[in-house]
């Protein structure tokens, strides 16, 4: 076990020695970046471009192989072209990446125990049954929310 700090949500977490976590922060270009990890990983292209859209403001990759771990990465826009993103706007994006990223490295449970000790038992709940429907977006996109309400912005 090692301890990973999710700068989004403000939530520190052990993972699995076989998991890697990496916040790449702010790109310009999101796809460029994408390719990028795709090519020095050898994984198939095709699986997470083909969901890509321009109008993406972040993007949560993994599980990535590599020397018998599964690594997973994040990055986000702060601008479109030469419109410059709020900060709100762009932590909720960073901490919607970070929450797909616990959803897909079997970590939920640090985050819905997070809300519940924060007495935020409402997206605790809305998590739960978007788990239990298959319903990825929403999973994150209430961990987008719980991020700006925790730092009561
Ligand atoms: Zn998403």
């Amino acid at each position: 076990m090692h301890k990973q700090h999710l700068d989004g949500l403000l939530l520190d977490i052990p993972l699995e020695d076989n998991i890697e976590y990496y916040d790449h922060g702010a790109k310009t270009n999101l796809k460029q970046w994408l390719i990028g990890i795709y090519d020095q990983y050898k994984t198939q292209k095709n699986d997470g471009l083909k969901h890509f859209s321009m109008f993406n403001s972040g993007v949560m990759t993994g599980p990535h192989k590599n020397n018998g771990k599964n690594l997973y990465f994040i990055a986000y826009k702060e601008k479109f072209g030469s419109k410059k993103r709020s900060a709100v706007a762009v932590l909720k994006t960073r901490a919607h990446e970070e929450t797909h990223f616990l959803d897909h490295s079997g970590n939920l449970k640090y985050l819905l125990n997070d809300m519940l000790s924060n007495g935020d038992i409402q997206s605790c709940v809305k998590i739960c049954i978007a788990y239990m429907c298959g319903q990825d977006e929403q999973i994150a996109h209430v961990g987008g929310s719980y991020a700006i309400r925790k730092r009561k912005m």
